[in-house]
């Protein structure tokens, strides 16, 4: 039935030129899951599991009321990044409740938060994510109806993935207790993953350094291992400044800093020719003036500068401060760089990728009914009318396998953050209609129906297998240490956002 449901590392600042004011904000944007090669029909094994495992799976079905609940109020709650406020708290209760320690407000995010549950290593790092998008509302309906018009919604998944973390550290967490099994397991609440905040100054500030793991998933079209990266991103406002003038009586009087702008648009719009192909580059003029009869004296324009790889990020982004540069002397006009965040692209880590992928196939993605089935083919719909798009099933039931050369994704997560810092590892699973596109009203509705739920259930288990495996077995965490290492040879961790920047209070004005 349908139911609305410890690596140091050297951190080299970034300088714009002639920009006087550096100053801290907020920004950016969303995940597309990569998807690794063909997908192939995977049976679960009857019992893979030791005891400590299964007390873990027990753990979750036990639970399975309580996470719906949860990852309803959460879809209700629909808070935007840096606003969570509601949806933090009730995380952190539930854990509280179950025996965690909950540091709350760390890393100067009022809606961070740190759980944790037992001592010594290995520490398991568990992380949770609970905003939602702007203009999303979306009632559990097979047709776009807002629950409230223009408001915020879980276009992207988050109040499932915030809930499937959290069923899988209570989980994990029971079944040390049992089982009496050493080590510790933290869920870390990460605010504003839609503007690539929470986890950059939570990283900044070193809250993941001591982890030996880190494990993450995220709702999506359908199951699998994390076996690619994302695009680094940096998220930077420009803001012009001139002198008003009236534009019709005086304008030689006047210096436009709209100008300034569309000229600094022109310079990046010119400089795409010349950069890598998987570079993107994209602008939103977010105060262009006030009346066409005023010369306008200030205009922002906020940039996002992503690439595969963060070294083209910098070079991409220095060029651009140069074009600003140029469009400043063009106009006569002053301007100030304000880095909102600065995201790095995950480094997938193999041995991990491997150790989930085997979890998912052990514990077996969930089946849906016709009902699910037909309420997802409703959801696909205006896809079919609109471009044509046809698709081979209503929501995916099997499990991907691991590609050799896995893709890389076209959005970017600042879970790519800790996996600079600590070896990283993750999953997918199928909470939204198959081949619907993220941040869609669609995806706000499959999160919140039982479709979301049952794929919210899946990680939660899989994830507590997987983290019970490295908490059981030294050798894991070695080889996903050993992976690490080989892969951040040469890498080192430089971010443009000044040192001692406060995460920003709110993402828009
Ligand atoms: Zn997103
Ligand atoms: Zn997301």
């Amino acid at each position: 039935m349908i139911r609305a449901a410890t690596t140091p590392y050297d951190r080299k600042r970034g300088e714009s030129l002639w920009s006087k004011a550096l100053a801290g904000w907020p920004l950016l944007l969303a995940l597309a899951a990569p998807m690794a090669a063909a997908d192939e029909g995977t049976k679960k094994t009857d019992d893979a599991f030791r005891p400590t495992q299964r007390t873990a799976i027990d753990a979750v079905e036990q639970r399975a009321d309580m996470l719906r609940d949860v990852n309803k109020q959460i879809w209700q709650f629909a808070e935007v990044g840096l606003e969570e406020h509601r949806s933090s708290k009730l995380l952190q209760d539930k854990l509280k409740e179950a025996g965690f320690e909950v540091k709350a407000g760390v890393s100067g995010m009022p809606t961070a938060f740190v759980a944790t549950y037992g001592e010594g290593r290995p520490i398991i790092g568990i992380l949770a994510e609970y905003d939602a998008l702007p203009g999303l509302s979306q009632k559990v309906s097979p047709v776009r109806e807002p629950v409230v018009e223009g408001a915020p919604g879980h276009g992207c998944g988050h109040s499932g993935l915030g809930t499937g973390a959290l069923g899988a550290a209570i989980a994990v967490k029971e079944a040390m207790q049992k089982h009496k099994l050493p080590g510790t397991i933290r869920l870390y609440g990460t605010p504003a993953e839609e503007t690539l905040i929470g986890k950059v100054y939570m990283t900044l500030d070193g809250q993941f350094n001591d982890l030996d793991v880190c494990l993450h998933w995220h709702p999506s079209n359908g199951n699998g291992a994390w076996a690619g990266s994302s695009k680094a991103a940096v998220s930077a406002k420009f803001t012009f400044t001139g002198t008003a003038a009236h534009a019709s009586s005086s304008p030689n009087r006047g210096r436009s800093a709209l100008d300034a702008v569309e000229l600094m648009n022109i310079g990046a719009n010119y400089m795409r020719e010349h950069i890598k192909d998987d570079a993107r580059i994209h602008y939103v003029i977010t105060d262009g003036g006030g009346a066409p009869n005023v010369v306008p004296a200030k205009a922002t324009v906020w940039y996002y500068v992503r690439a595969n790889d963060h070294k083209d990020v910098e070079a991409n982004f220095r060029w651009l401060q140069d074009i600003a540069k140029g469009a400043a002397l063009m106009t006569r006009t002053d301007f100030t760089v304000q880095i909102d965040t600065d995201c790095h692209e995950i480094i997938p880590n193999a041995p991990l990728t491997q150790l989930i992928y085997d979890n998912l196939v052990k514990v077996g993605p969930p089946k849906f009914t016709e009902e699910e089935k037909a309420f997802a083919r409703r959801l696909q719909q205006p896809l079919v009318e609109e471009f044509g798009a046809t698709f081979d099933v209503a929501i995916e039931e099997t499990i991907q396998r691991v590609a050799s050369r896995p893709q890389t994704g076209g959005g970017s997560t600042d879970v790519g953050d800790v996996s600079w810092h600590v070896p990283t590892g993750g999953l997918r699973t199928a909470c939204f209609v198959a081949g619907v596109p993220g941040h869609s009203w669609q995806n706000a509705a499959a999160i919140g129906s039982t479709i979301g739920e049952k794929g919210t259930i899946y990680a939660a288990k899989v994830l507590a297998v997987t983290a019970i495996d490295l908490l059981e077995k030294p050798e894991l965490v070695k080889a996903a240490r050993a992976d690490f290492e080989e892969k951040m040879k040469g890498r080192k961790y430089f971010s443009f956002i000044p040192e001692g920047q406060k995460a920003p209070e709110r993402i828009r004005d």
